[in-house]
């Protein structure tokens, strides 16, 4: 029997869906065959023409039956993908280009599909095809199932997983997450991936912890090696000491004894000892997280990310669909009211059937309200299934990254439309819904003062506005050290857009991630902020914290940072002042790191 090393390695990645688990690795190796290239003889090229189609149809049928034994309806959900990944199968331009190579190469079938696939990678935008235009990543999650098959080798039966288990992969093809008994499967740990990737996405919706973008994950992982897995941090232990999962574990049942504590503080008012009250919303995806955004004590939907409904499918919602979606969203809530944030599709979310060139700086190019504004069509059938919803409840409709003046006034001439039309056919809908400008992007918040003229709020998006301000990618795990919440140009961009909304008499909310982190939230609250809005397990906690304040003083804690010429010197500042002041809950900054 081999005997297991307790080697403490560390790895790190991105936390995808947050808790600290320990268990046995699971190795799927999908993406790792390694492909024989053979040139072969003229009489044998029926034979490789027809293996190679025996693979394909073999593909198929293993992709039927995974769809046929889906029976969690939770998963269900998620299983149209696996059409897509048939249709891909019944491509021809696949199938008909790879069986040509085959004939006129003279090469073996692995060899063949491997160029094949090659000129879809580098051609992939200029694909007529409509299904492989979709997502090159289902494309490749296809190949790998059809190169297992051509090398006969066995797929992992990841229905028949015993106990429970944290998988390993280098990357998570929805059908390999869909068919597994997710009963068995205690956490994800993925070579790449981001905040958005499938994995990440199914995993946060499911609370199964996970951690993307660790790299080096299916190549330092055996199948069997002990693990331990924070999906808060990203920290991945391989083959831990019993002390060191045992430190894990504790912070795991200090870290739940907590949550069970601040949950005390969920039902009770958010407001600060001298009596200032603050607005506290939850950011959710999908209208069944409004149970948990109650049960934290949400006070309304602060953000509803609408980008859920148009991924992972091969044709775009109707508007029926978003209106019965908004509908529900609206109803459910009510009274309190909720905040829809029109597609902010782009970056490394992109709409299939719709070629996105491949763009250089996809965080900087077609995307959001200019994807909107170009694509009208779109755009109309979401707002009028936001305006027809708005008759069931109270609805807001947020405009995501603008930049300047002219795309709100473009957004709202959009929605004037569509009114008008709705308006014309005497459908129903609220014809005073207030309509706000996100907030994230440097000059939306240098020129607050001028937007605030067009809109009735304001929402800062500060996931955004700090990646644009500091130029840090936010889902570059090689910068992250410099992503700063505290930084000095962002306290000074928050106060000035505080002041506009101020001056012009609209509310202003925050609905990135920053308020999550009580420390943060207090520095928020003394810019002059009083409605937040933030994923809903953090709001008892931030509850907590603001219950413990006097607003008059992290006023005047707010006025000592603008003193500090950096980020560091700011956020120690800040920690020492709340270690002080509640010393059993938040610890003093190191001496070392801190120089002020
Ligand atoms: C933000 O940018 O702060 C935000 C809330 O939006 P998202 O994270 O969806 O970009
Ligand atoms: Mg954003």
């Amino acid at each position: 029997m081999a005997i297991q090393q307790q080697n403490n390695k560390f790895i790190h990645g991105l936390g995808a869906s947050p808790g600290i688990v320990v268990g046995k690795a699971y190795l799927l190796e999908r993406f790792k065959v390694r492909l024989p290239e053979k040139r072969i003889l003229s009489e044998r090229v029926k034979g490789e023409v027809e293996r190679f189609l025996k693979a394909i149809q073999q593909s198929r049928d293993q992709l039927a039956e995974i769809q046929e034994k889906i029976l969690d309806p939770e998963v269900r959900k998620h299983a149209f993908i696996l059409d897509v990944h048939l249709m891909i199968l019944n491509d021809q331009m696949l199938i008909q280009d790879t069986v040509d190579t085959i004939r006129k190469k003279k090469v073996n079938a692995e060899w063949a599909l491997d160029l094949t696939l090659e000129k879809l990678d580098t051609a992939f935008k200029a694909i007529e095809d409509e299904y492989l235009r979709e997502r090159r990543s289902d494309l490749h999650y296809v190949a790998a199932r059809i190169f297992r098959n051509l090398l006969g080798k066995k797929h992992d039966d990841i229905t028949k997983i015993k106990g429970k288990v944290i998988i390993v992969a280098h990357d998570l093809s929805p059908a390999d997450t869909l068919q597994m008994n997710l009963k068995h499967v205690a956490g994800f740990i993925t070579d790449i991936g981001g905040k958005v990737s499938h994995t990440a996405i199914l995993s946060r919706s499911l609370g199964i912890p996970a951690v993307v973008g660790l790299e080096v994950a299916t190549s330092l992982v055996n199948g069997g090696d002990l693990l331990v897995i924070d999906g808060d941090t990203g920290e991945v232990v391989i083959n831990p000491t019993e002390e060191v999962s045992q430190s894990f574990l504790e912070r795991n049942r200090r870290v739940k004894t907590m949550e069970r504590e601040v949950l005390k503080y969920a039902s009770l008012r958010a407001e600060t000892r001298d009596g200032v009250r603050i607005r506290l919303q939850a950011n959710i995806e999908m209208v069944d997280e409004i149970a948990s955004a109650r049960a934290h004590g949400a006070e309304g939907i602060g953000l509803y990310r609408t980008e859920i409904l148009y991924l992972n499918r091969k044709d775009l919602p109707t508007e029926e669909e978003h209106y019965q979606t908004y509908r529900r969203l609206a109803e459910s809530i009510s009274p309190a009211s909720a905040t829809i944030r029109t597609l902010d599709i782009g970056g490394d979310k992109f709409l299939p059937n719709y070629s996105m060139d491949n763009e250089m700086n996809p965080a900087m190019g077609l995307r959001a309200i200019r994807f909107s504004i170009k694509e009208t069509d779109i755009f109309k059938v979401q707002l009028r299934g936001i305006l027809r919803a708005s008759a069931h409840g109270k609805l807001r409709i947020l405009f995501p990254m603008i930049s300047g003046i002219e795309e709100i006034r473009q957004a709202k001439a959009i929605l004037e439309e569509v009114k008008k039309s709705l308006a014309k056919a005497k459908v129903l809908f609220d014809h005073g819904i207030e309509i706000g400008a996100m907030i994230e992007i440097p000059s939306a918040s240098v020129t607050a003062d001028l937007l605030s003229r067009e809109v009735d709020f304001f929402s800062i998006g500060t996931n955004d506005l700090i990646q644009y301000t500091l130029a840090i990618d936010r889902i570059n795990e090689h910068v992250s050290y410099l992503y700063e919440p505290l930084h000095p140009a962002i306290l000074r961009i928050i106060r000035g857009v505080v002041q506009s909304a101020l001056q012009a008499k609209i509310p202003v909310a925050i609905c990135g991630e920053m308020a999550a982190e009580p420390a943060y939230a207090l520095v928020l609250l003394g810019l002059g902020l009083n409605e937040f809005s933030m994923n809903p397990v953090a709001i008892p906690k931030v509850k907590k914290i603001l219950r413990m304040v006097r607003f008059e003083e992290t006023q005047s804690l707010v006025e000592e940072l603008f003193r500090f010429p950096t980020a560091l010197e700011i956020e120690c500042y800040v920690r020492n002042w709340m270690a002080e002041r509640f010393p059993g809950d938040f610890v003093k900054c190191s001496a070392k790191k801190f120089k002020a």
